[in-house]
């Protein structure tokens, strides 16, 4: 059904307006609603004046809807900036990283303002806002009256918006950005990565999290501490270990009778900039309390050459 076909159905001339329009229906209504009219055309007849005027109520109504939904809509090349939370490991934060940020930005549907429903509702076709369903018997009209399964009885239908298809949300922008993080990046530390190349409008803030390492700790002025329980023997045998560092596992060779160790420029530069600090080591040797018959022996032989008598 056209506008014009609308209007005239309606009987009215085209670009009647809108109250002219409903007191046409309203009079139509009270002559053809299927409660007081028992011919059997009077139904499709209802059918048609509810569309009819549905259909001028919709012409009104689409310049003003159009104009707010304009107004609504932020200017083509707004940038919108999404927050991002990083998180980093003590090693990532050595060497810089590159992190890839991907997702789309969603806001609050501009038509709709975010309640996912059209402007007005409407009323329901099925039972021409009334409400109720009366249903054909082979006498006519006259059949028991039930409450419309399509409005719930309620008369009205309430069209979801067009623009976000009822979900009140609208997709505004997408982003898949690979950024490169520097290195030697704190806790708290918040990057700020503007639109990229192209016609993209998302710009990003990266909030950094340090993770905590399971044996390095860094210091304030980018010292990095290692504590790290060592076989006493070893360190009595001055054996060499591996020892964590920023760069992967690295060989320390034990002094006996040294516990504190430095590793010259293993650590991070201070904030203000300048060369790295040291990894400072601190071994921590441990003797087994169970010894076996073995070792009890050759301990025994070990003390004896410091005491001057076989125990053994
Ligand atoms: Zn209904
Ligand atoms: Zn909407």
């Amino acid at each position: 059904m056209t506008v014009d076909d609308a209007y005239a159905e309606l009987g009215l001339p085209p670009g009647a307006d809108l109250a002219q329009a409903k007191a046409a229906w309203r009079a139509l209504v009270s002559r053809w609603h299927p409660d007081r009219n028992g011919h059997a055309t009077a139904s499709a007849r209802m059918q048609r004046i509810n569309l009819a005027l549905e259909q001028i109520r919709a012409a009104a109504q689409a310049p003003a809807s159009r104009k707010a939904a304009a107004r609504a809509e932020p200017a083509p090349r707004a940038v919108r900036t999404v927050q991002h939370r990083v998180r980093l490991t003590l090693e990532e934060v050595a060497a810089g990283c590159i992190k890839l940020l991907q997702g789309s930005v969603v806001e609050t549907c501009p038509t709709c303002s975010g309640s996912g429903h059209a402007s007005k509702p409407l009323d329901c076709e099925a039972c021409a806002g009334q409400g109720t369903i009366h249903e054909r018997t082979w006498f006519g009209w006259f059949g028991a009256a039930t409450a419309c399964t399509a409005c719930d009885g309620s008369g009205k239908i309430q069209p979801a918006c067009k623009a976000c298809d009822g979900r009140g949300k609208t997709e505004v922008a997408r982003y898949r950005v690979s950024v490169r993080l520097p290195a030697n990046l704190h806790d708290g530390d918040v990057l700020h990565v503007g639109p990229q190349r192209g016609a993209s409008t998302v710009a990003h803030d990266i909030h950094v999290e340090v993770l905590p390492h399971a044996s390095l700790v860094r210091e304030d002025d980018g010292t990095v501490r290692c504590e790290l329980p060592v076989d006493g023997f070893a360190w009595v045998a001055n054996r060499t270990i591996d020892i964590p560092t920023l760069r992967g596992a690295q060989a320390l060779g034990l002094q006996r009778g040294q516990v504190m160790y430095r590793l010259a420029g293993q650590g991070f530069p201070p904030r203000a900039g300048g060369r790295p600090a040291d990894q400072v080591v601190i071994v921590v040797p441990k003797f087994p309390t169970q010894l076996s018959r073995e070792q009890e022996r050759l301990l025994n032989r070990l003390a004896a050459t410091t005491s001057g008598k076989d125990g053994g």
